[in-house]
């Protein structure tokens, strides 16, 4: 242990290791062991300003001591949702895979960034080859990418990537380089796409929405109409978007067939499967996905289906020519000095918008390395397999269904039970089903039968 005399005032590492051991315990028990059993509550709801009072927010000028604090996380524990409780559904969250909250642990403990190989050097190799193994199952034998804080931010890069693979001068120019702009995609599709959109300054009127089927999929004869009314009108189509698992219904648009209208039209094709993405991993229903080998880009959330815990999401670029560096690099030479004495290729920080970034590929690894791709296929399988069990039972009557849903905002509905049941969505036309994976846990998968 260091000497705490040369450390800032108020830091003491042997209470600081005692503390930690502490927490760790808490942890273990009232969210590892106490959040996973169905018994529990998944959240002790307070109204705000009840919760206020009981958490006693306010920061001061003195510190308290550790018994104090270690008072203050169980609280924090106690009125806090357990995304990882069995009866806990929302599309975002799967319950709790331990080799990835270990994972999450060890990135959090080791707190580097993810920009040069000299601060992370594990992980840009890791990082790499997590890339390599998605791009795979996408279909592709080289190619790029980048883990993002999120689908949204990995949607938005790949608009960006698009724009100026066509446009490179925008980069220095900006807006002044470009002409009206068209952007193709379903009502459908993440709102993700209107915030990029706005956020790059194309704004969200550069949506141009193509009709859907009853299921929710794109139609790929609306999108060529909807093209061609673009240009008549005077704009420059540039991006398609389509969805691998629409966030509400579930629907997989038909890749195939938008990725022959995307090559005819020269335009770029970008895949969100943020949360479809995972169902790569099953022989038996990623023929959902196929044409996805087409696309110019990919967005894949981990973090949703496969449980790996906020964040992680994967922008994959079929390009091999270094289009991101390009696009996003700003060479900043006190952070990626070119004479280092290690390949500067390995220094991937300039390829993304942020300069600090996360680490998000180790609790994908290490689950994988963990459990093998074979057992995560078999979850991707199962969920399947509950999602048609639970439709079947679904089609009995339409009540039970609808007993079976709850709003997460009407969760005050249900306070008083022991036992409180979260769901999004109550308007799903496709089932949504509780699959229990992991200790009982249940994950929502969207219907797609
Ligand atoms: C969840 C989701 C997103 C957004 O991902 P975040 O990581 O929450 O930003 C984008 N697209 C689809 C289809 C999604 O389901």
């Amino acid at each position: 242990m260091a000497e705490s005399n040369h450390l800032s005032p108020g830091w003491n590492l042997p209470a600081g290791e005692a503390l930690l051991q502490d927490v760790f315990g808490i942890v273990m028990e009232e969210i590892v062991r106490k959040g996973t059993d169905a018994s529990e509550k998944v959240c002790e709801w307070k109204e705000p300003e009840e919760l206020k009072k009981l958490l006693d927010l306010e920061l001061r000028s003195h510190g308290e001591k550790q018994e104090q604090i270690l008072d203050r996380c169980r609280t924090i524990i106690q009125y806090s949702v357990k995304t990882c409780h069995p009866r806990f559904f929302n599309q975002l969250f799967s319950g709790l895979e331990p080799h990835a909250l270990a994972g999450r642990i060890i990135t959090e403990t080791l707190n580097t960034s993810q920009y040069t190989y000299e601060i992370a050097p594990v992980f840009v190799l890791m990082e790499e080859e997590v890339l390599k193994k998605l791009r795979a199952l996408v279909g592709w034998s080289s190619g790029d990418g980048v883990f993002c804080p999120g689908g949204s931010i990995s949607n938005m890069c790949a608009l960006n990537l698009a724009r100026y693979q066509r446009y490179p001068d925008c980069k220095q120019r900006g807006l002044r380089a470009l002409p009206p702009l068209a952007i193709f995609t379903t009502q459908e599709s993440h709102y993700s796409l209107q915030k990029g959109a706005a956020f790059l300054g194309m704004g969200t009127d550069s949506i141009r929405l193509v009709k859907a089927d009853e299921r929710g999929k794109m139609i790929p004869e609306d999108l060529e109409k909807q093209i061609n009314q673009a240009e008549a009108e005077g704009a420059v189509p540039l991006f398609v978007s389509a969805t691998s698992g629409t966030t509400v219904l579930g629907a997989f648009d038909p890749l195939e067939a938008i990725a022959n209208v995307c090559q005819q039209h020269g335009l770029w094709l970008h895949v969100d499967a943020a949360w479809g993405g995972s169902v790569l991993l099953s022989q038996t229903h990623r023929h959902l996905l196929d044409g996805i080998e087409r696309a110019d880009s990919v967005c894949w959330n981990p973090h949703k289906l496969l449980a790996t815990g906020l964040q992680c999401s994967a922008l994959l670029l079929r390009d091999t020519s270094n289009l991101m560096k390009q696009c996003h690099g700003a060479q900043a030479t006190y952070l990626f000095q070119q004479d280092k004495f290690y390949d500067v290729s390995l220094d991937t920080g300039d390829k993304v918008i942020q300069c600090g970034r996360r680490v998000d590929c180790l609790k994908l690894w290490l689950m994988w390395k963990a459990v093998g791709g074979s057992a995560l296929e078999q979850r991707v399988d199962w969920a399947f397999t509950l999602t048609r069990k639970r439709y079947k039972r679904w089609e009995l009557g339409e009540q039970e269904r609808e007993k079976n849903l709850l709003v997460m905002g009407q969760a005050r509905d249900v306070t008083d039970k022991k036992r409180q049941c979260y769901v999004q969505s109550p308007t799903l036309l496709n089932p949504v089903v509780p699959s229990p994976f992991i200790r009982g846990k249940c994950f929502l998968f969207f219907g797609v039968c």
